[in-house]
């Protein structure tokens, strides 16, 4: 056993063997008969004595120096008397044997007892060095148990400040053993500056206040300078006659890892609030979709049911429509005959047509062929007789000479634009296309019809400085369509003037000529291009050649001789301002 005195009382280190819950909270009283008792008043000596349990023991004690602490060892004293009872029962049986026999000799007996008693000294002997060694075995016991304990111990001598430690101590806080000296002061200089206020008042409150033990938990500082929880368990073990307490024993226990696990469950317990809350909110958003969703799919519902009853009223509705299309059905299929009957009417009306137009061609291309020649003649012989080559005439006839000279040379007009129509329709032109200077053919039919225009009153100008150098056209053609142009602007011109202007513009030729003649109506436009179609006011009928004579055909052919160049002729006009007729043409052959 370690024990130790406090006060009146003795304290007991070790779990005893037969009470429970005794290390370090029992007290008994010193008395003369404990062992303890004996031991902390300073009998060491070997002792017959009663011990807690109020048993006979044969006990011995010795202090633990420098401590304060006894060993104590001891031995219930039946273990230790039963060899002697059993001797001093053998010597009684051999005495009684010595009467009874009545001639056992004196020394015989007396040489027996003396070994019996001989013996039991020896006993005696075995006994005391048994508890020596016992004695030696706790002393080791309670280094060994300090030594091997994991929390670190410490007996602190309050008047000295001096703590008796045991190497734990140091270790627990990764320092070597002895590396500074165990006192109260380094022990609170380690403690962390929000927990040493406290601990040094509970402290105190041992020393001072009475109060008899202490237990809270601090953070020290290890050698890394880390802070290491631990919980400071202490106790006082003596008090001077003032009541303040002389020596205080204590534990430190390392925290560390039971910290560790309170803070990894904290934060668990924090990730697991989180979770849940996300969990929540999330569950909370899906309720609100499956509530719109649910509303939706009503609202839905009810469409749906209000289309089912629409859907029921359109397929009766169907179903009559069916009917009707059957009905129908067999109309068409009537209908389609007749119209297959229709188509092979249209055929052969087609056939017979084109056969027409060929026979329309051919007529008035040989009769236009026919007409020149006595035309010629006749525009021959007129020619003549007005010039007094067969003879004088008067001037009624020379009149009426011109006016047979003036109908043949229209007449003539007239056979040759139909024979020019005749033969662009029906395919017999060809274009040679070549490639030519715009500004050149211009200038060269600005030229022919520059006298016509200065007999007219009219100034003829061109700009041909924008036009492009070279374009693919039939020369021919060209010069027929702007010869057909020019000769109309000028015809249709009383006063001002006509100019004519050529300009390049996204890969077309423009070739603009604009006239202050008497202008178009909007609703004449739209026919001017057709053949024979003629619109003059009357006021023009009298002006002769140079006033209004013509065929209607110019304009056809000239429109179709540009469109066989992928071209074509646009038209601006006002009324009494005047015209502006714009021929169109790709720069190049557009069939390429
Ligand atoms: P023609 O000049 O021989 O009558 P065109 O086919 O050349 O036949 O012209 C058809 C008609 O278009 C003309 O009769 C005329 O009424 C009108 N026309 C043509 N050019 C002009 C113009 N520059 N100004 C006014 N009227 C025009």
């Amino acid at each position: 056993l370690l024990v130790r005195q406090e006060g009146d009382e003795i304290l007991f280190l070790n779990e005893l063997r037969h009470k429970k819950g005794t290390a370090l909270t029992l007290l008994l009283p010193i008395t003369e008969t404990l062992p303890a008792g004996r031991a902390v008043s300073g009998d060491t000596r070997p002792l017959f004595g009663v011990d807690y349990r109020g048993i006979d023991v044969v006990a011995d004690g010795a202090p633990v120096e420098g401590t304060g602490w006894y060993v104590i060892s001891k031995m219930d004293a039946t273990e230790v008397q039963a060899p002697l009872r059993k001797t001093a029962l053998l010597t009684l049986l051999a005495v009684l044997f010595a009467l009874i026999a009545a001639g056992v000799s004196a020394t015989w007996t007396w040489t027996r007892t003396a070994r019996a008693a001989d013996y039991l000294l020896r006993e005696q002997e075995a006994a005391r060095a048994t508890a020596e060694t016992a004695l030696g075995r706790n002393e080791e016991r309670l280094r060994l148990a300090m030594e091997a304990t994991s929390d670190a111990v410490w007996d602190l001598n309050v008047a000295t400040g001096l703590a008796v430690v045991n190497a734990r101590f140091y270790t627990m806080l990764s320092f070597d053993e002895g590396a500074w000296p165990a006192t109260l002061e380094t022990m609170t200089g380690l403690m962390h500056p929000e927990d040493s206020p406290s601990a040094i008042a509970t402290i105190d409150s041992m020393i001072h206040g009475g109060a008899a033990s202490a237990s809270f938990e601090t953070r020290l500082k290890t050698r890394e300078g880390k802070w290491k929880w631990v919980l400071s368990r202490s106790r006082v073990v003596s008090r001077d006659e003032t009541g303040k307490a002389t020596r205080i024993v204590g534990t430190h226990i390392d925290l560390t890892e039971s910290k560790e696990r309170e803070l990894q469950l904290d934060r668990y317990r924090l990730h697991l609030e989180e979770l849940v809350e996300e969990r929540t909110a999330e569950a909370r958003v899906a309720n609100h979709h499956l509530e719109a969703t649910n509303e939706e799919l009503a609202a839905l519902n009810e469409e749906l049911q209000a289309n089912n009853e629409q859907l029921d009223q359109t397929n009766e509705e169907l179903a009559c429509v069916n009917e009707e299309l059957l009905n129908s059905n067999e109309e068409l299929g009537v209908l389609n005959a007749e119209v297959t009957a229709a188509n092979l009417q249209v055929e052969s009306i087609n056939t017979q047509l084109a056969k027409a137009s060929r026979a329309k061609s051919d007529f008035l291309a040989s009769m236009s062929h026919e007409l020149r020649t006595p035309l010629n003649s006749i525009l021959g012989f007129t020619g003549i007789l007005l010039q007094g080559l067969a003879g004088p005439i008067n001037k009624e006839q020379h009149k009426q000479l011109e006016m047979v000279n003036h109908s043949g040379l229209h007449l003539l007009a007239l056979v040759n634009d139909i024979l020019d129509l005749e033969r662009v329709e029906s395919g017999a032109v060809e274009l040679r296309l070549l490639e030519l200077n715009p500004a050149a053919l211009v200038s060269s039919v600005v030229g022919t019809l520059g006298p016509l225009a200065v007999k007219r009153g009219l100034q003829l100008v061109s700009d041909t400085a924008r036009a492009p150098k070279c374009i693919t056209a039939d020369a021919r053609a060209l010069e027929q369509i702007l010869v057909n142009l020019i000769a109309n602007a000028i015809k249709y011109t009383d006063s001002g003037s006509i100019s004519i202007s050529v300009v390049e513009r996204s890969g077309d030729v423009l070739f603009e000529i604009r006239d202050t003649g008497i202008g178009i109506s909007a609703e004449h436009q739209r026919t001017i291009f057709d053949e024979f179609v003629r619109v003059l006011p009357d006021s023009r009928e009298n002006l002769g050649d140079a006033g209004g004579s013509g065929t209607g055909l110019g304009l056809a052919v000239s429109r179709r001789l540009a469109s066989m160049h992928g071209g074509r002729i646009d038209l601006t006009s006002v009324v009494g301002e005047g015209s502006t007729f714009t021929l169109i043409l790709p720069m190049t052959d557009y069939r390429a």
